[in-house]
């Protein structure tokens, strides 16, 4: 037997079944149309928000970084609850202004942005985060063709990284950003261009679970982000502090201390030094502020034994999952949180994997966790799912096709 990842706080059974937003999961499939299918919990959103608000400095903006999930109606309730929308691709731009935000509100960064998409930013008003020299140039060139005024920030590869983090964004040879001693004379040429300077973007990393690495990276990176400022010899209007609050996922892990994060951020800015006593702060964030809100619905079509082990062949897969299958970003494959959602709180007794549709070893959603009996039709769910799933999988592998989703 393998454990698995804790389920998160709020998801209740209502007779024996799984809900959500306060409805059983078999009614949601049923309203939604079938299965494979995402569901996320509006409620948990907001609540996730308020908590954020409450625990943060109130300098501190809050911004969604849309790659974790952009499905317009999520973006609707975020953009009453959110100060700002991060994007990174013209795609995603598409998908912001579809939902009615305010560009004036998103900014843009990650690399290789192709001509076309800088033109459709900088008409927009979008801020761009500027990834290198020759992208500053060329924007500053299409802000003048389309006689617009580009709204510039500068990405910095930090000299450090989020210690502990999932992902190192930060430290050392990155595709990301302008090495720290490259940004001062960049500062220079984008306001003497005439350009609105809109400062830095520092991200050191993703998925951290330990506050005081957390805490530990923003110190640092208002350190940089003063050194770079002073060297710039410009007051820094903006700075985008990244984020990388994580989420518990595997067998234990531990939530992150949020209530530390913002004491000690609290701190920092009492103590802001002078290039930054008149700074606007940010974090951006994707994966925790909807991750937990997210289930991942799929039915079980086949109950199956090889070997003395029992196989609950789904309806979904690793299309859908590539994280929970633990090909997305992961060493060691370990299980995600996992549950047969149709007998939600009954004792486990078996020990059983989930697997899914696609004919490849890889596709495996729970490895021998302890479920209670399963039978062809019930419907098993994984958790953690509103981030990084329907987006960021292999959907069209094998001719399976995406999942639905719906927000309740
Ligand atoms: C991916 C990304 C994020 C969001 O990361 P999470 O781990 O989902 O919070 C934020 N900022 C940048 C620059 C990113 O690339």
């Amino acid at each position: 037997m393998k454990p698995l990842g804790p389920i998160p706080a709020g998801y209740v059974a209502i007779d024996g079944v799984l809900a959500v937003g306060g409805r059983k999961v078999t009614d949601l499939v049923e309203e939604a149309g079938g299965t494979p299918l995402f569901v996320y919990s509006a409620d948990m959103l907001r609540a996730r928000v308020a908590q954020l608000r409450e625990a943060m400095p109130d300098r501190l903006a809050i911004h969604y970084a849309i790659k974790a999930n952009p499905f317009v109606p999520i973006l609707k309730v975020f953009s009453e609850l959110v100060d700002g929308f991060d994007i990174a691709s013209g795609g995603e731009l598409g998908i912001v202004t579809g939902a009615g935000i305010d560009p004036s509100l998103v900014s843009f960064a990650g690399p290789g942005k192709r001509d076309r998409e800088l033109e459709a930013a900088i008409s927009a008003g979008v801020t761009l985060n500027l990834e290198s020299e020759a992208e500053a140039e060329r924007a500053i060139a299409i802000g003048e063709r389309l006689g617009k005024t580009p709204r510039l920030a500068i990405r910095v590869n930090p000299d450090f990284d989020l210690k502990g983090s999932g992902m190192k964004m930060g430290g050392g040879a990155k595709p990301f950003g302008l090495d720290a001693e490259r940004v001062p004379p960049l500062v220079r040429r984008v306001i003497d261009s005439g350009a609105e300077w809109r400062g830095f973007h520092i991200f050191a990393g993703s998925q951290a679970l330990d506050a005081e690495a957390v805490a530990d990276t923003q110190a640092q990176t208002l350190a940089l982000a003063a050194r770079l400022a002073r060297e710039s010899n410009s007051p820094l209007p903006h700075c985008n502090l990244g984020g990388g609050f994580g989420i518990p996922y595997f067998p234990g892990d531990v939530p992150l201390d949020l209530a530390l994060v913002g004491q000690k951020l609290g701190e920092q800015f009492e103590a802001l030094p002078d290039e930054l006593v008149e700074t606007d702060f940010c974090i951006e964030l994707g994966r925790y502020l909807v991750g937990e809100a997210g289930v991942y619905l799929a039915e079980v079509i086949d109950r199956k034994e090889s070997h003395g082990e029992v196989f609950l062949v789904t309806d979904g897969g690793m299309h859908h999952q590539l994280a929970a299958s633990g090909n997305f970003g992961t060493v060691v494959r370990r299980n995600y949180p996992a549950a047969i959602a149709t007998k939600y709180g009954v004792e486990p007794s078996e020990e059983a994997s989930i697997v899914g549709c696609l004919c490849t070893p890889l596709d495996r959603l729970s490895d021998k966790g302890h479920f209670p009996r399963a039978e062809v039709g019930d419907l098993i769910a994984i958790f953690c799912a509103g981030a990084y799933g329907a987006s960021a999988s292999p959907s069209a592998f094998l001719g399976q096709g995406p999942a639905l989703e719906m927000l309740v």
